[in-house]
């Protein structure tokens, strides 16, 4: 919460102006995020991933800070290229991706793609002849808040026979990429990636195939409610654990921050609408707000992001919540499992601020469940 994003809000209500949620996210922050992921890895790319928050305003100004950007469809990359970066400055990180959109990505002169099977190699020989390609490996997540499962990559032995694949058909076999999985709370998480990359480097050289790049990929938190370590923590811990595992003979790297970049960047205004009790005897409150999972809480999904809620009553005794969104979803809950604590004395109408809410909120929410419009945003 900064003050600009104070002064807005207080702004806005004096107004009385906007009537619903809003998400209100502060571009100074992002552009100290970005500072900062430059310094504490300097030898490193930084490659913004756009669907952390796609908004034209964060866009141009990573761009003309010198970001790169990791997109995962053709719309991403117009927009990263409508915000001012080069084609030279977009991947087409996606693993999955239709053939025809590889070849219109091709068209707008996109020459770096993602792959982790043989499959999508030959759609990108066929419709983007000649570009790179980097392959991504298997993570497991462990130590993320938001693990990313076995969707996405290959094993690394595989990964070999995915790039000789690629070096067969006319593409430049560039390096490995892999996703230590978001929200990752443990800086040591990159080094067994690392020490797989390493052997995937070693096997290609010994086909004849010299790679480049590693793709660190995101994973970098945003503050919630438990403390993390600071990006210069990663840093370094990855820094250490490429020396380990590379030698002198470091390669290329690049990142990927999404959550990192914009997460506390934004805050996220709502409204009581309702505190009620399943009966007289029940000693849970349930604490109804004016945005839910469908407003842009999506990542509340298995209540695996636990939001920071600040309210105008902090300071008064705190009694457990069940928190919920408005629509007529029963999915529609955010904390239940474990429920929330807030000041015993909220009422309808008061505004609470859920902060860190600058990542995986304003596209999350959906178009007009229960006739909800999508979440508004704001960026100053
Ligand atoms: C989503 C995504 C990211 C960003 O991840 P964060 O955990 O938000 O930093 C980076 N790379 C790829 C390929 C992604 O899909």
């Amino acid at each position: 919460m900064t003050e600009r994003i104070r002064e807005f809000l207080r702004d806005r209500r004096s107004r009385g102006v906007d009537e619903g949620p809003v998400l209100v996210v502060d571009l100074d922050v992002v552009k100290d995020n970005y500072n900062t992921f430059s310094k504490a890895l300097p030898d490193t790319r930084v490659f913004y991933a756009v669907k952390a928050n796609p908004s034209p305003e964060v866009l141009a100004l990573l761009a003309s800070l010198g970001s790169c950007f990791d997109t995962a469809s053709v719309q991403e990359i117009e927009m990263a290229l409508t915000a001012g970066a080069t084609p030279d400055r977009i991947s087409f990180g996606n693993t999955i991706k239709k053939e025809r959109d590889v070849a219109r990505a091709y068209a707008l002169g996109i020459r770096l793609f993602a792959v982790d099977c043989q499959a999508e190699v030959d759609k990108v020989a066929r419709a983007a002849p000649g570009s790179k390609v980097f392959c991504r490996i298997l993570c497991d997540g462990a130590g993320a808040e938001w693990p990313l499962s076995r969707k996405f990559g290959c094993e690394p032995v595989m990964a070999v026979d995915v790039l000789e694949h690629a070096f067969k058909a006319g593409l430049e076999p560039y390096g490995i990429s892999f996703h230590v999985g978001s929200q990752q709370r443990n800086q040591h998480a990159w080094d067994r990636a690392l020490a797989q990359a390493a052997a995937v480097f070693k096997e290609c050289g010994e086909r004849g195939m010299n790679l480049s790049m590693v793709n660190l990929g995101g994973g970098f938190p945003t503050k919630y409610l438990k403390n993390v370590p600071t990006v210069k923590t990663y840093g370094n811990a990855i820094f250490k654990a490429l020396r380990k595992h590379f030698g002198n003979r470091i390669p290329e790297t690049i990142i990927e921050p999404g959550r990192g970049m914009v997460g506390n960047a934004g805050v996220i205004e709502s409204e009581v609408v309702l505190v009620s009790k399943k009966s007289e005897e029940d000693d849970v409150r349930w604490v109804y707000l004016d945005i839910g999972k469908f407003g842009g809480l999506a990542e509340t999904m298995d209540e695996s992001i636990r939001y920071a809620i600040k309210t105008p009553r902090d300071g008064d005794a705190l009694a457990p919540c069940v928190l919920a969104g408005p629509t007529c979803d029963s999915a529609d809950v955010l904390y239940e499992k474990q429920p929330y604590p807030l000041p015993v004395s909220l009422e309808i109408g008061d505004l609470v601020l859920i902060e860190g809410t600058g990542a995986y909120t304003s596209t999350y929410s959906a178009v007009a469940f229960n006739g909800f419009p999508p979440l508004k945003t704001y960026h100053i």
